[in-house]
């Protein structure tokens, strides 16, 4: 399975404060965005595991600051996520229309989009854990939407131990248990390496 790594997280840096003074840059926001919408199809939240820029920033830089405590439950409620999805894209949205087909604005827009999740990654991730953001972004909430199901990862009860070192390992705070798999499993497979009995797979 590949693993996501350190330079991913390197180039959140790059896009978000080298946008600044060359706007291109910014169109890394957009292929992430194009490569969502192809994968989570059939994959769920496997970029956001795998591939995320940001995911990686979260995961090798904020979790150098962060208090590793719980992340609230209510943050993946729906009812939390959704309105923070509306409230986003229709900001982008907005700001989108309002470049007029300006290569460099447009390129700015994203950005700033680069900007803003890097700056929620760090606030929220120092707050909880390394990770938090990723159960509120909206991107992740649109992988959750489009994937559903899809990619589940799957617990063999027979051989499981109920040791718990999956639950202690998962950057997202599942509940591994959950039947048919959590949505929001984003296929990092730390769970699965990590587990003394291979009770678990894809
Ligand atoms: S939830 Fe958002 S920031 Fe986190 S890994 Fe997924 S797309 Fe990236
Ligand atoms: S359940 Fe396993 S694969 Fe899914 S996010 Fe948690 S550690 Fe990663
Ligand atoms: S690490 Fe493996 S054996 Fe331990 S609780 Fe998780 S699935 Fe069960």
């Amino acid at each position: 399975m590949l693993k996501i790594t350190p330079h991913l997280g390197t180039l959140v840096l790059l896009v978000s404060i080298g946008g600044l003074w060359y706007p291109r840059l910014g169109y890394v926001v957009a292929l992430v965005f194009l490569s969502i919408l192809v994968i989570s199809p059939f994959r769920g939240r496997w970029f956001c595991g795998n591939l995320c820029l940001w995911g990686s920033f979260n995961d090798f830089w904020v979790g150098k600051i962060s208090r590793h405590i719980q992340i609230p439950r209510s943050f993946s409620s729906m009812a939390v996520r959704v309105p923070i999805f509306i409230a986003m894209m229709g900001f982008n949205i907005s700001r989108i229309i309002a470049t007029e087909g300006s290569v460099d604005k447009l390129g700015m827009v994203f950005v700033t989009m680069s900007i803003l999740t890097a700056s929620f990654s760090i606030l929220f991730g120092a707050a909880y854990s390394p990770r938090t953001w990723c159960t509120l972004c909206p991107m992740g909430t649109l992988q959750r939407l489009l994937g559903r199901g899809r990619y589940p990862l799957k617990l063999d009860s027979e051989i499981c131990i109920d040791c718990g070192i999956c639950q202690k390992i998962c950057p997202m705070q599942l509940d591994l248990k959950a039947a048919g798999g959590d949505p929001d499993c984003i296929k990092c497979g730390r769970c699965v390496d990590a587990c003394p009995r291979r009770a678990l797979r894809f």
